[in-house]
């Protein structure tokens, strides 16, 4: 098993070019470095990551991107990080959210169109949108911070409408009811101005 037991060191000389991202390698800008658990060779991009080894004492050690993510189980944030900001699933976010439900979205001049809403409970700032409840990327994000709230329904046809603005964007969303709505106002009013949001999960529609 990966960092159990030292690795068969893969000599320099036995590649030309990184075993990951197959990139060939010179002399100054893409040099070889050895992961410490799998001991291929990679550039540094591709070894740009560490982890914890159990033959060296489970100190940290420099570890390619596949090891990584073997070895830390793929959980880690900074990896989240790594990744753009749309690539997170939902059902990650939504298991773990302060509110989530579908609404009617429409941006600009755009038709409506249903969405999967989240707001995650790490990230309470940020409204994720999703097609569906287990896309693993999403739509759009809104990072809520400075909008300002206006709940005056658009319509009759769309009685629990609100909608966010912000100097030119403007978002509008609409709730199958009003109590459901009420609950998005709540989040969203404390998230504009910068609040951690309590969490509304009771209200949780799968
Ligand atoms: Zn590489
Ligand atoms: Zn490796």
């Amino acid at each position: 098993e990966l960092g159990k037991r030292a690795p068969r060191w893969i000599r320099d000389n036995e590649v030309t070019m990184c075993m990951k991202c197959k990139e060939p390698f010179n002399a100054l800008t893409r040099r070889r470095h050895h992961c410490r658990a799998c001991g291929h060779v990679v550039c540094w991009k591709c070894s740009d990551y560490k982890a914890h080894l159990e033959y060296d004492g489970n100190k940290l050690n420099k570890v390619c991107k596949d090891c990584y993510h073997v070895i830390i189980g793929c959980t880690d944030s900074e990896e989240k990080k790594k990744k753009g900001i749309l690539e997170i699933e939902s059902a990650e976010v939504s298991g773990n959210s302060v509110i989530c439900s579908f609404l009617q979205y429409m941006e600009k001049s755009k038709p409506w169109q249903k969405a999967w809403c989240v707001i995650p409970k790490q990230e309470a700032l940020v409204l994720y949108m999703y097609g569906a409840p287990q896309d693993v990327k999403a739509l759009a994000t809104i990072p809520l911070l400075g909008y300002t709230v206006d709940d005056t329904p658009r319509s009759a046809d769309l009685p629990h409408s609100f909608k966010l603005t912000q100097s030119k964007s403007v978002h509008s969303f609409a709730a199958d009811n009003e109590e459901l709505k009420q609950k998005w106002l709540k989040v969203i009013h404390l998230a504009v101005k910068g609040e951690t949001p309590e969490c509304q999960n009771e209200l949780q529609v799968n």
